[in-house]
């Protein structure tokens, strides 16, 4: 190949930001106040506004933005009254914040398999985990794709348990007219680097649901509200409330500033994003030896934190998991060596949270026993579906979906090139 290939493919960038980025941080600065519990200058806080516009996005009449999306989580918990050993069911394939965050208000993560063709809660094993203990379920939207939300809100509705949809890597995403994040009780977001709308660090927690929304507000900033009454220059805008006891999970307003400034460009970015992948969908379905994931037919808009692919393990007579591996290993070496695609940008699936080294709940006295359990336990925690995910997936991050279409045939065309040529030469593997 050419050095042009190798440079287009391997400038990825992420995030993105403009002008009006640098503008709007400025102006965080002019005003003099960099954190809703600072005094008023005579603006209304960029928090303030980035909740209004992102709740509009949305379609919900309220959002309240957090520190981060693991806080949005134990937020979410807090205001739904989860605590001490509820139980809640969590996916076992997703960033470890899903479950860490049901530990962190005392509660136990029930860690289920997931779906093989969406990676997404296995929908059809949610009701064997439900005991008189479980509170509230979990499902991940993750990758690119969608949990069923369907089958989630009729067996939450029929077991009277809560839904905080895990939109960390969803923003935007459209299931039957509803955007995701609207469709259970709260929706948890993240704005962290990776994610598709991003200020470093961030979160938020969306809802339709007035006293939800008045917990969650009071959760977030040490118990306090806004106030209604007229403030002047140098006045705090917060007053002491006190009905449910809050802790410090506030937004900063450089972070909101970035975020409004974000907001105006993400729908657009998912346009070119869902267009591109159903392109290479397209095309990477047709090669023999490599899958697409599942898109389910509820979907109106799929919004992608990553592009997931999977090899297809009978086409390669994948007779022992470690040749599966090997092979995998295989196409990402060659993807990086051919195309220059980083780390970053390409990488195998998520470890399930049962073998995920950063998931060792055991290690921290602040959790009972009954609820951080053993190594033991949680080691020997048997999600085959998952298992499989970390030997067989593919995942480029949402940044490649921003690429002309010659660069995107040219992922295709040497994606092509190396599952032939391990077919022909499996010999060497
Ligand atoms: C990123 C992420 C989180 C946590 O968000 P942070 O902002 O990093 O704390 C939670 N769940 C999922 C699925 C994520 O991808």
């Amino acid at each position: 190949m050419n050095n042009n290939d190798c440079l287009t493919i391997s400038k990825n960038r992420w995030p993105v930001y403009t002008d009006a980025t640098i503008k709007k941080v400025l102006e965080v600065f002019e005003n003099n106040r960099f954190t809703i519990s600072g005094y008023w200058t005579g603006k209304k806080s960029m928090e303030q506004v980035f909740a209004k516009k992102f709740a509009e996005y949305n379609g919900v009449p309220y959002c309240v933005p957090t520190s981060n999306g693991s806080n949005a989580l134990v937020v979410a918990l807090e205001a739904l009254d989860i605590g001490f050993e509820d139980e809640v069911i969590v996916p076992a394939l997703t960033w470890l914040a899903t479950a860490t965050s049901v530990l962190n208000v005392n509660a136990f993560p029930v860690i289920i398999d997931v779906d093989p063709d969406t990676y997404c809660m296995d929908a059809n094993i949610i009701e064997s985990y439900i005991t008189e203990k479980t509170k509230a379920i979990i499902p991940v939207h993750l990758y690119g794709c969608m949990s069923d939300m369907d089958a989630v809100m009729s067996i939450a509705k029929k077991h009277n348990l809560k839904v905080i949809e895990d939109c960390a890597q969803t923003h935007g995403s459209i299931w039957k007219g509803k955007k995701a994040g609207t469709i259970g009780d709260v929706g948890a977001f993240s704005f962290e680097q990776s994610k598709t709308l991003s200020s470093g660090e961030g979160g938020c927690v969306i809802t339709k649901d007035t006293e939800l929304y008045e917990l969650l507000s009071q959760l977030r900033v040490d118990s306090r509200v806004f106030t209604d009454k007229t403030v002047n220059y140098g006045d705090l805008e917060l007053i002491e409330l006190g009905r449910i006891q809050g802790s410090n999970y506030k937004m900063t307003e450089i972070q909101a500033a970035i975020l409004i400034e974000q907001l105006e460009y993400l729908e657009e970015l998912n346009i070119i994003r869902e267009e591109n992948a159903l392109y290479l969908d397209n095309y990477i379905k047709l090669i023999p030896g490599l899958k697409i994931m599942k898109r389910l037919p509820q979907i109106n808009r799929q919004s992608y934190f990553s592009y997931c692919i999977k090899v297809d393990s009978q086409y390669f007579d994948c007779s022992n998991d470690i040749k599966l591996l090997l092979i995998r290993e295989k196409i990402l070496k060659s993807l990086r060596e051919r195309l220059g695609i980083p780390q970053y940008f390409l990488h195998p699936s998520y470890q399930p949270l049962n073998t995920s080294k950063m998931f060792c709940p055991w290690t921290k006295r602040r959790y009972p026993e009954s609820i951080s359990k053993t190594e033991e336990y949680w080691r020997n925690l048997n999600l085959p579906v998952s298992s499989k995910a970390v030997r067989e997936s593919i995942v480029f991050h949402h940044s490649i979906l921003l690429k002309e279409k010659k660069e995107l045939d040219l992922i295709v065309n040497v994606l092509d090139e190396i599952v032939s040529n391990i077919k022909k030469r499996k010999a060497d593997i």
